[in-house]
């Protein structure tokens, strides 16, 4: 039996999902049980969005509370995870082996992209965690020559964890909640889009999401869907993509999960 690939893409939904983890939670606890237990893993968020490719380097990453009016609870949760600087730094080599520039931060911690889906995989935060920022002004192109990038890190026991969501139109959130409502067709339709092209490896269509008038409703903002294509890029140019989960959260978030084997 060969070992799972260490790449996942993870839905991290709203703040809640951390209280309400469901189905989700339950079927990204299961992918994780699944995994050789990685030597460290790196976590790419769409909350932390810088101009160049940034890499933690802090030995204690803090909890970062990067939301306002949630539930009082999801204030006390805490991932107290170790940083790992020695697989920072072969983050950084990898990204600077390829190209890319890169900039080192020292206190960086892990928001709330990072932190919820890492303490539904990996409740005992025994496993080093390095964060990678998001680059949104450079678009999917970039996003997955950052993950070709870290290729040869996915293939040496680290797991490269992309955490975003399929479709994330906070407006149509904000209406959903106030107005309640059901779920509008461009959700299911552009989370099936995706699936299709991922597990058929469509990389040109998928670069060209935009195109798509789902894709555009779904993802006013490609912020959300970046860690997808690191993800994509990580994992290798003969990856299987295989969904673990698909469902969608409040009518409008797909909480669609893909591992790559
Ligand atoms: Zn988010």
């Amino acid at each position: 039996m060969t070992a799972p690939r260490s790449v996942l893409f993870v839905p991290h939904g709203s703040p809640m999902f951390a209280l309400h983890p469901g189905a989700a939670g339950a079927a990204m606890t299961q992918v994780a049980a699944q995994l050789a237990t990685p030597r460290a893993i790196v976590v790419v968020s769409p909350h932390w969005d810088t101009v160049v490719p940034t890499v933690g380097f802090a030995t204690r990453p803090e909890t970062i509370h990067d939301f306002g009016g949630f539930d009082p609870r999801l204030y006390e949760m805490h991932y107290p995870a170790t940083g790992c600087p020695e697989v920072a730094a072969q983050v950084v080599n990898a990204l600077q082996t390829a190209g890319l520039p890169v900039v080192q931060d020292d206190q960086r911690g892990l928001d709330h992209g990072a932190w919820i889906p890492l303490r539904q995989m990996f409740p005992d935060a025994d496993v080093p965690v390095v964060p990678l920022s998001v680059q949104s002004h450079l678009g999917p192109e970039h996003a997955l020559r950052v993950g070709q990038a870290l290729a040869s890190l996915a293939q040496q026991g680290i797991l490269v964890l992309a955490s975003g969501n399929i479709t994330h139109n906070l407006r149509d959130l904000m209406v959903v909640r106030m107005q309640g409502g059901a779920t509008p067709a461009y959700v299911q339709t552009f989370a099936d889009w995706i699936h299709t092209h991922l597990t058929a490896r469509d990389v040109p269509s998928l670069l060209a999401y935009r195109q798509q008038a789902a894709g555009l409703r779904a993802q006013p903002t490609d912020e959300h869907l970046l860690p997808l294509f690191t993800a994509l890029g990580a994992a290798g140019a003969d990856a299987q993509a295989q969904a673990f989960y698909r469902g969608i959260s409040e009518h409008v978030i797909a909480m669609d999960g893909y591992i790559f084997q």
